[in-house]
């Protein structure tokens, strides 16, 4: 396969796909798959979903763009919808996760700046988080391998043994400014942190007058069967990053940040030109009224619940495939022991699209809108794939 106009910055399978509707995907090879990766998290309410298809006709008939030195109605309406149904009071909005992040690092150097706390600029972040491939988010990331090439990565980052508290009480001093981290890790491979350690962060952060950053691009809107995955799992931030689903595959990312902090960034201290539009804020006004509707999200823990089990079960008939499922509501993660990758591509044979991810494990993260019969059709494929793959090995072996 030769695409040899775009940078070969992404490893493709050689397959696109041409329309979908709700978790399925057709397929430019004829077949239809049953998408279970969406897009990593993007696609929140499905495919082609018929509100969110609605509402954009509405809005690119309007105006497309005007910037925010103007007011956009339909961005203080989400804004608002978001305060009313988080622990925020205010919202910054950009276009990805990266942005989201770079926000929030910003808005906590300028709290403690604004606060007299000028020399509070550093951060605390975990091995094995993803916050982006932008220059600070990168450095935020600290995994070597994305850093390589790049020149010295932006100052002001601490990294800490996820789980690891004494290393993490010694390495704040004067200068830290906040705590970030990915409540469930989603690149490193849906590595669920202990509600008690993130108890904890909150504990310390109040006590030494740190701000606790939660970076929610992948967990966020609905997937835990809460708006945001912090409310499932009862510590609460003041700052938190927003991206992937938000738009439900329209491009927007948020920072959401208590009064104290988001009062900070008076005008001429952030800025982007998309941020916000009446596109963007469009699509994920639709995202919000399919996911706060009455019910869904009760629906979305139900779901949860029942692709956990139905994936055990697939787990414990094929160890030799296969080692444990984890994580939480519509975030799971199968650790595998046959390759991440090479199930991947079996899954694909079968019809399925599951995504790798760290620590050798693949990936579950449908759109919301799944039925059971979806997520039960998942299981089999899945169940598919490792008889394909135990197969193989059999004739290797024979
Ligand atoms: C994907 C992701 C990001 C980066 O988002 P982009 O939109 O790709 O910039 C940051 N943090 C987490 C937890 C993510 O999963």
């Amino acid at each position: 396969m030769t695409i040899n106009s775009l940078f070969p910055n992404y490893g493709r399978a050689d397959i696109s796909f041409e329309t979908g509707e709700g978790v399925w995907l057709q397929g430019s090879d004829g077949r239809r798959y049953l998408d279970m990766g969406s897009g990593i998290a993007v696609t929140s309410v499905g495919h082609a979903h018929p509100h969110l298809v609605a509402k954009m006709k509405e809005a690119v008939e309007k105006v497309w763009h005007t910037s925010n030195l103007y007011r956009i109605p339909e961005q203080e309406r989400l804004a608002d919808r978001l305060v009313e149904h988080s622990f925020a009071d205010r919202v910054f909005f950009c276009n990805s996760g990266a942005e989201a992040n770079e926000a929030a690092i910003k808005c906590a150097r300028r709290y403690h700046y604004v606060n007299g706390r000028p020399e509070r600029t550093r951060i605390v972040t975990f091995t094995g988080a993803f916050h982006g491939r932008t220059l600070g988010a990168l450095a935020a990331t600290g995994v070597p391998k994305y850093q390589e090439g790049f020149g010295d990565p932006a100052p002001g980052f601490d990294k800490v043994e996820l789980g690891d508290m004494d290393a993490l009480k010694a390495v704040i001093g004067p200068e830290t400014a906040a705590i970030m981290i990915e409540p469930v890790q989603g690149e490193g491979g849906v590595k669920v942190i202990d509600r008690a350690v993130l108890a904890e962060l909150r504990r310390i952060c109040d006590a030494q007058g740190l701000l606790l950053i939660f970076d929610e691009v992948q967990t966020g809107v609905g997937r835990f069967g809460t708006l945001f995955a912090y409310e499932a799992l009862g510590t609460t931030p003041d700052i938190l990053s927003s991206a992937k689903g938000l738009g439900g595959g329209f491009p927007i990312g948020a920072c959401l940040t208590t009064e104290a902090v988001g009062t900070v960034m008076t005008p001429g201290t952030h800025g982007t030109t998309f941020g916000g539009t009446p596109l963007a804020c469009a699509a994920a006004n639709a995202v919000l009224d399919v996911v706060l509707a009455d019910g869904f999200l009760d629906e979305v823990r139900r779901k949860g619940t029942f692709l956990m089990q139905a994936l055990s079960g697939v787990v414990d008939s094929h160890p030799d495939i296969y080692e444990t499922v984890r994580g939480e509501g519509l975030m799971i993660g199968v650790k595998c022991r046959a390759p991440a990758g090479d199930v991947t591509l079996a899954a694909r044979d079968a019809g399925l699209l599951i995504i790798p991810a760290g620590d050798n494990v693949v990936r579950f993260l449908p759109g919301l809108v799944a039925t059971e019969e979806d997520l039960r059709e998942a299981t089999r494929r899945l169940e598919a794939a490792a008889v394909a793959l135990e197969t193989n090995k059999d004739k290797a072996g024979a």
